[in-house]
């Protein structure tokens, strides 16, 4: 296929994604492309596929490959394969392992993360290591005693705790040990942080989160920097098991990363004065943002993340889960409901979502901030506080 997206290397990332699949409709010479539905590819007369790329659609799509081009390149990555959720991208990269196997993981993170990781390593005797995603020198202290190991996660800023891991430095450690280090970058985005830039050796995203943008595709990415023996087996793995976008869904993710700048730039500042304003608060606690000087890792989030600390942000309401539910509940434009980096404001009671031995606090809601004028949302928030009586 030609493409002027991979040649013009030059071009910044905000014109990557603004030109996002444009110049690919060779047929119609239409600026987006074509969506492409059909699961199968025609063969000539002596049984030869009538173009070498396309044969089945589990092999892959001509609208995956749009897809994957851009956010290799956003990533600055050789590769990228997408996958139909981003658990399915995640589930990729652990199925990669063998028996016997050790991996690092950060004792918080996305829960679903979490949860399936807990369940794998256990059914296939995957030795996992629990390490402080807000010191990166405790991965080596669960490393001490192991020659090597195979995986070290990392998810900055995670979620919901807003922990920063140092990237730099957990690539060093991971790679003292023989290990790779693989970052999920959805909270960060491509925007405000470039793992493989930082040592990591692979990225993985749920593009259903702030690349999409629109809570309306679930998709999920893993971009790598080197072509090696886990990225082999993991495109087998979505080859032979078959954990594929569908081709209408692709073309969204494409017409989503168009503004993903503008939307996650929006967004960010909108979550750092709401940051601001909460924290001033006498009904809020504390609150939870790499964005704000009072965060204990705000001068590492500083040099990681380049203009901007994204759009989620965590705050504990003075008293308890009755307190921290009456707020969510007062609010009128922001929605109760999981999931982020889409346009409109979401408000989460985590607590209520994991289960009880979560290490999630009981008056903490997560709010994902949108592109809406953050007057409404400082308003909204302002008249929700009010139902909290300071005694
Ligand atoms: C949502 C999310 C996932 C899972 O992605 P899905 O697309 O919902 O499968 C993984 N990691 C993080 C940080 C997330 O926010």
């Amino acid at each position: 296929m030609s493409s002027k997206i991979s040649s013009d290397r030059s071009s910044a990332p905000e014109t990557i994604v603004a030109t996002a699949g444009h110049f690919l409709d060779l047929h119609g010479g239409g600026v987006t492309p074509v969506i492409n539905p059909s699961t199968t590819f025609a063969r000539d007369d002596q049984y030869r596929p009538l173009n070498a790329a396309h044969v089945y659609g589990r092999d892959d799509n001509p609208g995956y490959v749009i897809a994957e081009r851009i956010l290799a390149e956003l990533e600055h990555g050789s590769e990228c394969r997408l996958f139909s959720s981003g658990m399915a991208a995640i589930a990729a990269v652990f199925q990669t392992l063998e028996p016997g196997h050790v991996v690092v993981l950060p004792r918080s993170m996305y829960w679903g993360v979490t949860q399936w990781t807990r369940n794998f390593c256990q059914r296939f005797d995957v030795t996992a290591l629990y390490y402080d995603p807000a010191d990166a020198e405790t991965i080596s202290d669960c490393l001490a005693g192991y020659e090597r190991a195979e995986i070290v996660w990392v998810e900055t800023p995670a979620n919901p705790m807003m922990q920063v891991t140092d990237i730099q430095r957990a690539a060093d450690i991971a790679h003292a040990h023989q290990a790779q280090l693989v970052v999920d970058n959805t909270t960060a985005t491509p925007v405000f942080t470039r793992p493989l830039i930082l040592g990591a050796d692979m990225v993985v995203h749920s593009a259903t989160k702030s690349l999409n943008g629109h809570s309306d595709v679930l998709a999920g990415a893993v971009i790598t920097a080197e072509d090696g023996e886990r990225w082999r087996r993991l495109c087998a793995d979505r080859h032979d098991a078959g954990a594929v976008p569908g081709s209408f869904e692709s073309w969204l993710l494409v017409r989503g990363l168009r503004t993903l700048f503008v939307r996650v730039e929006r967004a960010s500042a909108n979550a750092l004065s709401i940051a601001r304003y909460l924290s001033e608060q006498p009904q809020v606690e504390s609150v939870l943002y790499p964005g704000l000087e009072s965060h204990p890792a705000h001068l590492l989030a500083t040099r990681q993340m380049t203009g901007g600390f994204g759009s989620l942000l965590s705050f504990q309401v003075r008293g308890g889960k009755r307190e921290a539910l009456a707020v969510a509940g007062a609010l009128q434009t922001i929605i109760s409901a999981t999931s982020l980096g889409g346009v409109e404001t979401l408000i989460e009671h985590r607590h209520s979502v994991e289960p009880p031995e979560t290490n999630v606090p009981e008056n903490l809601l997560r709010l994902a901030v949108g592109i809406e004028h953050l007057d409404d949302l400082l308003n909204d928030l302002k008249q929700a506080l009010n139902v909290v009586h300071l005694s």
